[in-house]
């Protein structure tokens, strides 16, 4: 699959940036000042990176050279605070990213500080941990540190689970049937200064800056991040190395590539992994992912359970819970069975309507039952809350829709869809 030739700063790496300015015959600090302009002050324009001589400028904007940046198209803003950016590139296609300010609580429980208070009743334990008396100190002692809080850690505390969701291609070829990007197909990877480039455009927009803000990043936007490998993985490396995002804060979701599971494992700087699972059994698998066709759940649980995962580290494992098809006591007794003995945990998402998707959201009782069964079983088990639903921002809901109900109630059946629409 192309991806188009790039002239973009954006998605070099230091390495590449100092051949640049060597071959400019310019000093090797440039490479610095380049790299600090875009990756961190987030410049638009060559002309806004005025840490560089006006000539130099001028000599790379002769030579086709430009920043990259990512260009916000348009913008959604849900009742509950999230927003959908669909973001352009310079060939007009576009991709959507999502900004949730609280977070999805995805991050429950996986060993992040962002997972904290919710790990309570994390992995390890099957419910919520009860306050003890022997645990009163340690609580004066962090109640006393957070009054004698510096500016900067209430800044941090304040961000501490805003979480953006990027894409890594231009719609989807994994086609899984209850997701809405699914319906796009493919049209392309996005390169790695693509990918990097959400991130630079939703910073900027919503005023925060890592590290100093705690920022959460998922890769779980459009798109299979591991069929567009050599783009995400450099991508990782540079959201860790030039943005200032931490590893420990970025996790990778796949539909169970197992080959490039086994890859990711080796790589030096890797995300969190995910993989999103959805059903307990091949048949249905199968039926939901097709995908698990030509890798089954026997070679994913073997990857899954392989993998090399680092201390305090879980693999998360997604289920999308669709009424009356994955959704029963004994698909929960069988997702057990499968999980068994491994360190991981698993978030549960009741389906997230759309047009073209059929299939029907669980009632809560239900959700209820399944997280049971697995807490039951030992599995940790996380109900996470759908964010931005009624502006198509919510899980498998991203599908470039630019009509949206204005309603704070949801009215997603009574909207009109633009398959593709002309960006
Ligand atoms: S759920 Fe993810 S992998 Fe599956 S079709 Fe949607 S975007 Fe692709």
């Amino acid at each position: 699959m192309g991806v188009p030739p790039t002239s973009s700063l954006l998605g070099l790496d230091r390495g590449e940036i100092t051949a640049l300015v060597s071959e400019a015959g310019e000093p090797s600090y440039r490479a610095k000042q380049i790299m600090d302009a875009v990756y961190r002050q987030r410049a638009e324009t060559l002309a806004e990176i005025s840490t560089l001589p006006q000539e130099f400028r001028e000599r790379l904007a002769q030579s086709g050279v430009t920043t990259g940046a990512a260009r916000i198209e348009k913008k959604f803003v849900s009742v509950d605070g999230t927003v959908r950016y669909l973001i352009a590139f310079a060939d007009g296609q576009s991709v959507e990213t999502v900004w949730m300010p609280e977070g999805d609580g995805g991050e429950a429980g996986d060993g992040s500080e962002a997972g904290a208070e919710a790990e309570s009743s994390g992995p390890g334990t099957s419910g919520a941990k009860v306050p003890s008396a022997e645990n009163e100190p340690i609580a004066a002692l962090k109640r006393c540190a957070t009054q004698n809080r510096a500016p900067q850690d209430e800044r941090r505390q304040a961000h501490g689970r805003s979480t953006i969701c990027i894409s890594s291609q231009v719609g989807c070829a994994v086609d899984c049937q209850f997701c809405l990007t699914a319906l796009l197909g493919v049209k392309r990877n996005l390169t790695a200064g693509e990918i990097v480039g959400q991130v630079c455009a939703v910073l900027k927009d919503q005023k925060v800056s890592p590290p100093d803000d705690r920022i959460n990043l998922v890769f779980m936007g459009m798109g299979e991040p591991l069929l567009n490998y050599e783009n995400f993985v450099k991508a990782a490396r540079l959201l860790v190395e030039a943005v200032g995002i931490a590893e420990r804060r970025m996790t990778v979701s796949t539909a169970g590539i197992v080959p490039r599971i086994r890859d990711f494992g080796g790589e030096a700087i890797r995300p969190k992994l995910a993989i999103s699972l959805n059903a307990s059994n091949d048949a249905l698998r199968t039926r939901l992912m097709p995908v698990n066709k030509k890798w089954t759940l026997e070679m994913l649980m073997a990857a899954a359970r392989e993998f090399p995962l680092r201390t305090r580290e879980w693999i998360t494992f997604e289920y999308v819970l669709l009424g009356g098809v994955n959704d029963t006591p004994e698909n929960a007794r069988e997702a057990a069975e499968l999980l068994r003995g491994m360190r991981c945990k698993v978030n549960l998402i009741a389906l997230n309507p759309g047009p073209g998707i059929d299939f029907t959201t669980p009632d809560a009782e239900r959700v209820a039952v399944f997280q049971k069964i697995l807490r039951e079983a030992g599995i940790p088990a996380f109900v996470r809350r759908p964010r931005g639903r009624d502006i198509y921002a919510a899980c498998g809901q991203l599908k470039r829709t630019v009509e949206v109900s204005t309603s704070p109630e949801l009215q997603i059946q009574s909207i009109s869809l633009s398959p593709t629409p002309e960006v």
